[in-house]
């Protein structure tokens, strides 16, 4: 490690005795040793004295040292905190929550008081707050409510390897601010070796490094590509679980989202039932960002002897959160990631080959506490052949109106000018100026007007944002924030018990019963809750999430509050005329229209590009076809599907968005769909 100058500033580091648990400690001194532990408390006093000399910090030190945990605290004990509070940054919600609850659990604290956590629509600190973990995202939104961020004394910017959006952005912006707050310290945490690039945009900061203390770890590939990986990971996992001795280890399972993990414990569950008590205890735990917090923390519960723990995750426990005793990985090789068209303009969440560096991050967790086995279900050729070296920054290949709307706000306006780390392509930038201004967030010099900046007080992307502004023309904005609040929940609403499907797809439809399709069954569903004044039982026999309601009603709440804010009145329309309601989404998704084509399929109507409704929208069960659909998302499963889907008129098309349609736009979408369709018979 050294600094500009070249000086090594890692200090000796003495290997430390490991201290030892009696069993007449209390939880808390048993807690307090495990601290003294970590890898990193060796180095505490040098990183401390090291960031006295320096303003900029680059930390660097494998996951589970504890740098996430550790370097808060030492910041709030050597004194940071007197004069302001210290920022955490994690680019994953989930993770936000986990460690800031940890971290309280540590200080002997309540969370919510001295150590707090802030993620978007929940706000979980206090006037008291020392020590608050947020994410980039809403560290991001702090500048727009104080640009200089003076309630803040230190700032850590963790994850920094992850090179999420969000974080990149605020690369930018934490450069620029410690030039003129010169009391403000600023640490970039990395669990991933290549510190320079962080190091020299930072003006050559200095880079701290934390030697890792970690085992060795055997790679084993499969012979075949796998057809199945969620099954392979279930044969995988009840392999290691018959023949590997008990206290050998747990495992962990990456896997690429809610479904897949659902489908794997389900599946496991049922098998090792049928194994019966031939084998030992099998404790199977999912973790997911829509997992409610208390089964979350099921994950890092201590396993019993006798027993296996089988951790099933998503790419959050790939450096985000770090369970101890894993000794076996079965990593799927697959995440799910944003991809984004800028040609089209479109964005979806598809299931992607990780890279070799997102592979070697996963076999590294197998090899924390001992030596351990990694399963990568995929072939050494693909390892070497197919997968890209290292993930591709965010930046490159997502949508940016919401970052470049903010950035606006910032008053930051010469986009192409800002000093990114790596900057998106340009083509992308054009695109979010583009839609931006179809929104009217923009005018016609890039300039913000009075929309954008009222859309920018709402913490949602700009699509979102604009229905809900635009409900104040069509006076139904209360209709219009309950469906928006049930968009934004983004777990499901409607739960399936095995036993009662056909109850609970009855139930479903019955929200769909009057028209006006995904969006305003949704809308009844939430009304209907309300009027049963939020009624738990109402949920049950309505086959109704609870808790996705609870949280559709903390965003509303939210999002009342700011409408307030920028002077909304709270109208409504009514739920039987729910017409301006889906005027209003179109308003916002007026670029996510599809129109009914011959062969019974929609095609988008700017890029005609083909897509299916999704087997879950209401409307698959209709007779007819509505002609013109608006969605809220697409997902590329095995097609590119759209999700939450509301009949409109084409009309209105030229009417909401006359930046972006003309009235030839639709009668060419007529016109041209037939040509096409007449050369294709041919
Ligand atoms: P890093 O940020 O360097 O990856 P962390 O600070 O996240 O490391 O983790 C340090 C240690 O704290 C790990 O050994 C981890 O197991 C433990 N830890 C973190 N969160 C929890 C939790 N919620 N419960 C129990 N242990 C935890
Ligand atoms: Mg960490």
């Amino acid at each position: 490690a050294k600094n500009k100058k070249g000086e090594e500033i890692e200090g000796s580091g003495e290997t430390q005795e490991l201290l030892k648990e009696d069993k007449t400690m209390s939880e808390y001194d048993k807690i307090q040793i495990s601290r003294k532990n970590l890898p990193v408390y060796a180095y505490r006093e040098e990183f401390l004295s090291a960031l006295k000399d320096h303003q900029v910090l680059i930390l660097v030190g494998e996951t589970g040292s504890g740098k996430t945990t550790q370097i808060p605290q030492y910041l709030h004990e050597s004194g940071y905190t007197s004069y302001g509070k210290v920022a955490c940054t994690q680019p994953r919600r989930v993770a936000a929550m986990s460690v800031a609850a940890r971290v309280s659990v540590e200080m002997g604290v309540e969370l919510g008081k001295e150590v707090g956590y802030s993620i978007r629509f929940e706000d979980c600190t206090c006037e008291g707050t020392k020590v608050q973990y947020m994410t980039d995202g809403m560290l991001l939104r702090s500048f727009l409510t104080e640009p200089d961020l003076k309630s803040f004394s230190a700032l850590i910017i963790d994850e920094a390897h992850e090179r999420t959006l969000h974080t990149d952005i605020l690369f930018g912006l934490v450069k620029d601010i410690v030039r003129f707050r010169k009391d403000l310290k600023l640490i970039i945490s990395s669990a991933t070796l290549d510190a320079e690039k962080f190091s020299s945009y930072l003006d050559d900061a200095p880079i701290f490094m934390i030697p890792g203390r970690c085992h060795s770890v055997d790679i084993l590939y499969t012979k075949q590509p796998e057809a199945d990986y969620v099954d392979a990971s279930v044969v995988t996992t009840l392999q290691i679980h018959v023949t590997q001795k008990i206290g050998s280890g747990d495992i962990l399972i990456f896997l690429t989202g809610q479904e897949e993990i659902e489908q794997c414990a389900e599946t496991l569950t049922a098998r090792t039932k049928g194994l019966g008590s031939k084998i030992p205890e099998l404790i199977i735990c999912p973790i997911y960002a829509n997992l409610p917090s208390d089964q979350q923390a099921k994950i890092f519960d201590k396993t019993p002897p006798n027993a296996r723990k089988v951790v099933i995750a998503t790419n959050i426990a790939e450096t985000s959160l770090t369970i101890d005793g894993i000794c076996y990985v079965i990593d799927s090789g697959f995440a799910k990631q944003t991809s984004y068209n800028p040609k089209t303009g479109m964005s979806s969440l598809v299931v992607t080959p990780i890279s070799q560096a997102a592979a070697n991050q996963r076999s590294g967790r197998a090899g924390r506490t001992a030596p351990g086995k990694c399963f990568r279900l995929f072939t050494a050729w693909s390892f070497k052949n197919e997968l890209d070296e290292n993930t591709v920054p965010e930046i490159q290949r997502t949508n940016m109106g919401n970052v470049v709307l903010q950035l606006k706000a910032l008053g930051i306006n010469d986009l192409l000018g800002f000093d990114f780390m790596d900057a998106p392509p340009a083509e992308t930038l054009m695109r979010a100026f583009e839609s931006l201004y179809a929104l009217g967030a923009l005018n016609d010099k890039g300039e913000l007007t009075k929309l954008g900046r009222r859309m920018a007080e709402f913490p949602l992307e700009p699509m979102l944002s604009k229905t809900v502004i635009y409900s104040e023309k069509l006076n139904c904005t209360k209709e219009v924030l309950s469906m928006v609040s049930m968009l934004s929940i983004g777990a499901s609403v409607f739960y399936v018990p095995k036993d009662k499907k056909v109850h609970a797809e009855t139930a479903r439809l019955n929200f769909a019963r009057g028209g006006g399709g995904d969006q305003i069954s949704l809308l009844r569903c939430y009304t209907r809750w309300e009027e049963s004044e939020y009624s738990t039982q109402w949920c049950f026999e309505n086959f109704v999430q609870v808790k996705s309601m609870r949280k559709a009603r903390d965003i509303r709440d939210q999002l009342e509050g700011l409408c307030e804010r920028v002077e909304i009145e709270p109208t409504s329309c009514g739920l039987d005329e729910f017409e301006p309601v889906l005027k209003c989404f179109t308003a916002g998704f007026f670029f996510n229209v599809a129109k009914l084509s011959r062969s019974g399929d929609y095609t988008t109507v700017k890029n005609r590009q083909t897509c299916y409704l999704h087997p879950s929208s209401v409307l698959a069960k209709d007779e007819v076809p509505a002609k013109w659909l608006a969605f809220f998302e697409l997902s590329f499963t095995t097609k590119e599907f759209m999700r939450q889907c509301a009949p409109i008129k084409g009309e209105w098309m030229v009417e909401l968005a006359p930046h972006y349609y003309s009235p030839d736009d639709i009668e060419e979408a007529k016109g041209k769909k037939l040509s096409k369709q007449r050369s294709r018979g041919r």
